[in-house]
């Protein structure tokens, strides 16, 4: 462990040993690494008797994250925080990203950040942060172990969770030996690797089947581009209640002979939300980032103002530019 990743955990393990009642919070439209690294690391504090909050500012997905109550536990998540001495950012790579919250006059910084984005802007007063890892449940995994925090079967269920959601079943180029080595460890704990693939990322309703269809029948491929569009007719349509793509975006990303897949989702308030996939080589948070977005080199996302077909048309032209440097 290197001087400054010990200093870091060392203010951090400060800071919550002077709390009691601790604010966490993950980012808008929650993925299953927010979730289960928030869920992880709560449940953790509260086996310490600290009181914890779970702050999600948006509406939990439909599926693809570990809900508490399938594995007994009746955590409660809230919009927004009643006061608390000590805030902690999962998975939350710029303050925007935790919704309004941190935007409001005379809230001050949040206290610690732990995050994986290699964009992250280190906002918290402890940022812990490691784009190495491929989903930020697995530097909760180490937090948890490196300060002797409480480890149960419960925890290392909610952090395989999100490391399964992030890596997509260990298969994206940034999953490494250590993801797997810290799998080890939480199935060690008595996480179930079978339960968390089969439910976590294959099991689907048959509404997002439906959804699913609604995308794939609007398929449209520009170079080594491969896109499609989602609306509300379409939500309409399958009766798919979430805002979200229902991972279509990440079973697009396999279509042989494209370096790049990009699924644009139709919002209620007008607004588009991207989502960018790639092979190693083009780098879609780059692009992402000049949307105001951001994410990683081979998955990122933005949120950006319609009309829908102007912002096809923009997005679609950098990310062939983007397609076209990668290919030279
Ligand atoms: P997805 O396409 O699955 O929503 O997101 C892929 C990645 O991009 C995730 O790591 C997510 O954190 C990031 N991302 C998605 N949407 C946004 C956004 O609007 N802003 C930023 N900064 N990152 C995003
Ligand atoms: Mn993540």
């Amino acid at each position: 462990m290197n001087q400054d990743k010990n200093n870091v955990l060392t203010e951090i393990s400060k800071i919550i040993e002077n709390a009691t009642n601790i604010a966490l919070f993950c980012h808008i439209r929650p993925d299953g690494d927010a979730i289960g690294s928030m869920l992880g690391l709560g449940w953790s504090l509260e086996e310490m008797g600290k009181k914890v909050q779970y702050v999600c500012p948006d509406e939990l997905p439909v599926q693809g994250w570990l809900n508490p109550q399938t594995i007994g536990k009746n955590t409660r998540f809230v919009k927004a925080p009643e006061p608390y001495d000590c805030s902690i950012l999962l998975d939350v790579s710029t303050l925007s990203r935790a919704g309004y919250f941190f935007e409001q006059p005379n809230i001050g910084q949040p206290d610690i950040c732990i995050d994986h984005h290699v964009s992250n802007s280190g906002d918290a007063k402890i940022n812990l942060i490691d784009p190495s890892a491929p989903a930020t449940a697995i530097i909760v995994a180490h937090l948890i172990e490196e300060l002797n925090f409480p480890m149960n079967k419960e925890i290392a269920e909610a952090l395989l969770s999100g490391i399964i959601m992030d890596t997509q079943g260990f298969s994206t180029s940034n999953t490494n030996p250590d993801s797997l080595r810290v799998t080890a460890k939480l199935m060690e704990q008595g996480a179930d690797l079978y339960w968390g693939i089969q439910n976590i990322l294959k099991a689907h309703s048959l509404e997002a089947a439906k959804y699913w269809h609604c995308g794939l029948s609007k398929l449209e491929t520009r170079g080594k581009i491969l896109w499609t569009v989602l609306t509300d007719t379409d939500r309409e349509r399958s009766g798919y209640t979430g805002r979200d793509d229902a991972g279509l975006i990440d079973y697009l990303a396999s279509t042989e002979g494209f370096l790049a897949t990009v699924l644009f989702n139709e919002q209620i308030d007008g607004r588009v939300k991207i989502s960018w996939r790639s092979r190693p080589g083009v780098n879609v948070a780059a692009i992402a980032e000049e949307f105001g977005g951001g994410g990683h080199r081979q998955a990122a996302g933005a949120d950006v103002s319609g009309p829908i077909g102007d912002v096809i048309e923009r997005v679609l032209a950098r990310t062939e530019n983007g397609v076209q440097s990668a290919e030279q």
